[in-house]
């Protein structure tokens, strides 16, 4: 699928599909359900039209932008980095990443670094199916309780990942 301008010739009877605000965006064309994907520098904060490249509908996108924002939330983590296992505390999410906060004795340079890459496995409340995610880390600070917060980067987030964290930010 191709993005095309702003929303320009919208009609109130095209088809339209409300997606996550992100930088990659899976659409399923409402009409024959072709799939694309859409890559953009910056996520989006405007709705858009796009054209299936498979039959041709017209088909309005509208940007889901709440989803967008950074939630607080307290959910326990297994992660691996480097093949070491470890756990902490996800303080919280947005469609773009987590925050994971661990305790002093846990932090050790090596493996928690920035750059490095981590795989996550926890679940978002209430359900339990646990979303097992890659991220980088971005950022470390010091938190005021002396413990240490990692700024973690999702990447290439799986769809059923991006939908669950989409439902749970809404
Ligand atoms: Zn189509």
């Amino acid at each position: 699928m191709e993005s095309e301008d702003q929303a320009t010739g919208i009609s109130p009877d095209m088809p339209t599909i409300t997606v996550t605000s992100s930088d990659e965006i899976v659409l399923v064309c409402p009409k024959c359900e072709n799939r694309g994907t859409i890559r953009l520098k910056t996520p989006p904060d405007k709705d858009f039209r796009i054209t299936c490249k498979k039959c041709k509908e017209k088909i309005l996108v509208k940007v889901n932008k709440r989803s967008y924002y950074r939630k607080d939330i307290t959910v326990f983590v297994k992660y691996t980095i480097k093949s070491k296992r470890r756990e902490g505390k996800i303080t919280d999410i947005s469609m773009g990443g987590v925050s994971i906060e661990i305790e002093a004795s846990k932090f050790i340079p090596p493996f928690e670094k920035e750059g490095n890459v981590i795989e996550m496995v926890f679940a978002l409340p209430p359900k339990d199916e646990k979303l097992d995610i890659f991220g980088e880390i971005i950022r470390i600070n010091k938190t005021d309780e002396g413990k240490y917060s990692l700024g973690i980067k999702f990447v290439d987030l799986p769809v059923y990942a991006s939908k669950e964290i989409g439902y749970f930010l809404m």
